[in-house]
């Protein structure tokens, strides 16, 4: 089997004690790979910086110059948020000409040595091959429940992705090709390469504890992230909306009729259901006001897209 180009991709936030830590042991498994020819010399990891207000840079820049040649960073204006980061790195690795990219976290909580798992499902020929979470042990029941949540929600919802993946995936060449296609300022990357309908397969890991710093997500965050994949692939909940409207309006069609023959046939005029009334128009304004949040996501989305802004700003980069 030919060796192949690898690029690794690490998206870094706030990352300065993660990364003392593990570009080391990232650039052990690269070196291991490279000595066994599993991958070329030229193979290297690329840190992408997003913005980060602590050390994290000048620890990729001191890296990159003790190894010019493996270590790569790009430095972003600002942060601009994870999908971009990755975004971002996936070009660069893909303007050198990489057979296969791999993102991964900076705090490793991904095991990087299954690195090796990956590029030899892209030897059988797999375009892109996913990482999958064996089980969410180190997880609180509550991180368990709302990533439950999170992929059923979204799936429901239209927006088809892989159970238990986050972004620790390997891209081929080709698949890379087919994402400069998604013109998109806006990517949702999991669900982008699902939709490519790319031939895959995945790989099963154990997910390790963050052993330094915080996680950078929150829950607003990620509840962000499900709306933007939401309204950027599916119209699904505007459908909802549709339904929703069609069986109010009948149920209030029936109730009217209702009304009209117990006023006009059975002559009853009194009616002392105002509690009821009260609560049920209470029901309704809240449903009208959530439906107009749905369609305002899906105008804030349209809203971004036309603008066309650049997706980030690169500040500099480490060649
Ligand atoms: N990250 C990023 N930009 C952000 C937030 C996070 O580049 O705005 C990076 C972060 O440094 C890490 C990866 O995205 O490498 C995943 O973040 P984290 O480990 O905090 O997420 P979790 O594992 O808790 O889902
Ligand atoms: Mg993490």
């Amino acid at each position: 089997m030919d060796k192949k180009k690898l690029a690794i991709v690490v998206p870094c936030y706030n990352e300065e004690e993660s990364l003392k830590e593990n570009i080391p042991v990232l650039k052990n498994t690269l070196d291991a790979l490279i000595r066994r020819n599993v991958i070329t010399d030229d193979s290297f990891i690329c840190f992408v910086d997003d913005g980060s207000r602590d050390r994290t840079w000048r620890i990729v820049e001191s890296a990159h110059k003790e190894d010019t040649k493996h270590v790569k960073g790009i430095m972003f204006t600002r942060n601009f948020g994870n999908q971009k980061a990755l975004l971002s790195g996936l070009e660069y690795a893909h303007n050198r000409d990489v057979d296969c990219a791999i993102t991964i976290d900076a705090d490793l909580q991904q095991d990087e040595s299954k690195i090796e798992e990956f590029i030899n499902k892209y030897n059988e020929g797999y375009e892109i091959v996913y990482g999958i979470r064996k089980d969410r042990k180190t997880d609180g029941i509550l991180k368990k429940f709302t990533s439950y949540a999170f992929y059923t929600f979204m799936n429901m919802m239209g927006a088809r992705i892989v159970p238990n993946h986050s972004e620790y995936r390997l891209m081929s060449r080709k698949a890379l090709d087919t994402l400069e296609l998604y013109q998109e300022r806006k990517l949702f990357l999991r669900g982008v390469f699902f939709d490519t309908g790319l031939k895959s397969d995945h790989v099963e890991f154990d997910v390790k504890k963050r052993e330094h710093g915080d996680s950078k997500f929150t829950y607003m965050s990620l509840m962000k992230l499900a709306a933007e994949g939401i309204t950027s692939f599916s119209v699904r909940p505007l459908r909802l909306i549709f339904y929703i409207g069609i069986i109010i309006s009948l149920v209030s069609l029936l109730w009217g009729c209702w009304t009209a023959y117990r006023v006009f046939i059975l002559g009853i005029h009194a009616h002392n259901h105002i509690d009821y009334y009260e609560i049920f128009e209470m029901f309704m304004s809240g449903l009208q006001m959530l439906c107009i949040g749905v369609i305002g996501e899906y105008v804030g989305q349209i809203i971004q897209e036309v603008k066309g802004r650049p997706r980030s700003i690169i500040e500099k980069e480490l060649d």
